[in-house]
């Protein structure tokens, strides 16, 4: 075992590039950091090992210098170069990045010319006004500023939630390490982790064991924990290393783990409905398992241990669905724990059987590549994608206007389709689809002529830059979009970056009748920052009849894969069926479903 694992190399490379960013170093350098942060996080090799061979240079985008760093804090637990970095700013300097509108450039004019070296600090200098005197800022920076604050303050007094893409790889980690402490028999996660809920306040961990002090002792040693916040005979409650992730681990005899898993996945709304119709029925559910009162009792006990009259028989549940069969109800996925209607329908036996599944994906959609402001090659995401087993990828760079991530000017995008030409002849067994991600420019409009729109196989339609626009104006400037005849998809509609910047404002309900009325595929984006359509939204986009797309917004060979997981449980928690998914079709399928009308 090695001191320094993965996440934290991961974590001090974001951190090198944030300080050399304050400090104003160029940007190659800074994207540099962030590169190898990538690649050492989609790593599928043993950190260590490639540190201990010294192969750490065969990594594409690791030279040298960044990985003799990389060397120093992997052997020594500290890198020198971020050593020196942090003790030359103000301790909090990093924060100030969390605040919306707060880029780097800003950071830096606010740190040498203001002394800023905190959210707390930049706040008291908006408010005397010192900010808006700086060049470049002026007064609405400094309004914008202010309510980037507001939004930092409050998503850290959400309870500390955190994304759930940001912690699911630790809970993941830590469930691994459970499964191999002694005599486990089973063990989960549970909470809003196992409901996949965007963001999480800890995380559940549930055990069955025949001793779980066995089972303790071995938690505790697992590497990451930074702190032990208590303990008992069933429960130790810790706190981890880089995410400070708590984590709840309960252990506890293996006829009870059905109970405790049910109880410990939540939601509260859905169990306190779930105790309502179990007293109907003479039963009491909790933590502890489901107990039929003996007075009650219609029918005589079968199982069981005899109890006199009057006292709790307790019923086996040795699975999930067990507890559902004993109500009269099919079983709830745990996507659909939430109090909105899977318990009517669970007991009207009218909930989907065939919710999508990852599985089910046959197409990636939405991918960045080298021609925009992805990270790998056309042919590397086309390999990738590929060998990830799926049997079309619709390439999406950005369009002429998003000059912030190397939008195709039109000479760019012919020679980008000579490019995909190429690949296509190389790569076989996987159809390459010609797209782009368009921006919906202010007026709704999309950012190329019709005749080029029109030679396209796929048009995602996407608002990125935001012009201030109130939620009229932008419901409008979406609405009018919908009427171009080239726009396929809808992409990440809400353009919120969950915990660090709020959703355009719009009138949604208008926008998805229009969508419905206009036969628009809407994106579920997977990336863990977005999710986006939200579970909420998808449900009343469904209940319309639109169409939906499950996609990656891929910028590199690694998100082909890990995003996709994130856009298939935010679909299922909006009770999304296989057939609603444009994607889970074949090529020919996929095509001819995203066509208008
Ligand atoms: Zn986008
Ligand atoms: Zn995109």
């Amino acid at each position: 075992m090695t001191p320094v694992d993965k996440s934290t190399v991961v974590k001090a490379l974001h951190d090198m590039s944030a300080y050399l960013q304050i400090k104003g170093e160029n940007a190659f350098k800074t994207r540099a950091y962030e590169l190898a942060a990538e690649r050492i996080s989609s790593l599928t090799e043993d950190l260590a090992v490639l540190v201990a061979e010294k192969r750490l240079t065969t990594l594409p985008g690791i030279g040298e210098g960044l990985a003799s760093k990389i060397e120093d804090l992997v052997t020594h637990g500290k890198m020198a170069a971020l050593e020196e970095l942090k003790a030359a700013y103000p301790p909090k300097i990093l924060e100030l990045m969390t605040v919306q509108d707060l880029g780097p450039k800003k950071a830096k004019a606010l740190f040498e010319q203001l002394g800023v070296g905190s959210i707390d600090e930049l706040e008291k200098a908006c408010q005397d006004g010192r900010v808006q005197a700086l060049k470049g800022f002026g007064k609405k920076t400094e309004e914008k500023l202010l309510a980037g604050i507001a939004l930092a303050r409050r998503t850290m007094a959400a309870g500390g939630r955190k994304r759930l893409g940001d912690v699911e790889d630790q809970a993941q980690a830590v469930l691994a390490w459970v499964k191999q402490a002694p005599g486990v028999i089973r063990a989960e996660l549970g909470g809003s982790v196992r409901r996949m809920r965007e963001t999480v306040a800890d995380v559940d961990v549930i055990a069955s064991a025949p001793d779980a002090a066995a089972v303790f002792k071995h938690f505790l040693t697992f590497p990451q924990i930074a702190q032990t916040i208590g303990s008992g005979e069933s429960k130790t409650s810790v706190r981890l290393k880089e995410t400070d992730l708590q984590v709840d681990f309960r252990v506890l005899p293996d006829e009870d783990f059905a109970s405790a898993l049910h109880h410990f996945t939540g939601s509260k709304a859905h169990h306190i409905k779930l105790r309502g119709l179990a007293q109907d029925k003479g039963l009491t559910i909790s933590e502890w398992g489901v107990f039929r009162m003996g007075g009650k009792s219609e029918t005589p006990a079968k199982k069981g241990k005899a109890k006199h009259e009057g006292a709790e028989e307790k019923l086996p549940i040795v699975e999930e669905k067990d507890l559902y069969a004993l109500l009269g109800m099919q079983f709830v996925p745990p996507e659909l724990r939430e109090d909105w209607g899977e318990i009517e329908a669970a007991l009207a036996q009218t909930l989907p059987r065939d919710l999508v599944t990852l599985g089910d994906i046959r197409g990636n959609v939405h991918a960045h590549t080298t021609w925009s402001d992805g990270r790998d090659s056309l042919e590397a995401m086309a390999l990738a994608a590929k060998a990830l087993g799926y049997t079309y990828l619709t390439i999406t760079e950005h369009s002429q206007s998003a000059n912030y991530a190397g939008g195709l000017k039109l000479d760019r995008m012919k020679a980008q389709w000579d490019e995909i030409d190429a690949v296509q002849e190389k790569v076989k067994g996987l159809t390459l689809l010609k797209g782009i991600e368009s921006d919906i420019l202010e007026d709704g409009s999309l950012d190329y002529p019709d005749a080029v729109l029109e030679q396209l196989d796929v048009v995602i339609g996407s608002i990125h830059q935001r012009y201030s626009q109130d939620e009229d104006a932008t419901t409008k400037r979406v609405l009018r979009a919908f009427d171009n005849p080239h726009l396929h998809i809808w992409g990440h509609p809400s353009g919120r970056l969950l915990l660090k910047r709020e959703a355009v404002p719009l009138r949604i309900e208008e926008i998805l009748d229009k969508a419905a009325k206009k036969g628009i595929t809407i994106e579920v984006n997977g990336c863990p920052e977005r999710m986006d359509l939200s579970a909420e939204n998808v449900r009343k986009a469904l209940e319309r009849g639109i169409k939906l797309v499950l996609s990656t917004d891929a910028h590199s060979v690694g998100e082909l894969k890990t995003h996709l997981p994130y856009a298939v449980a935010t679909a299922r928690r909006g009770w999304a069926r296989t057939g609603d998914v444009v994607n889970t079709k074949d090529v020919k399928g996929f095509r001819a479903a995203i066509q208008r009308g």
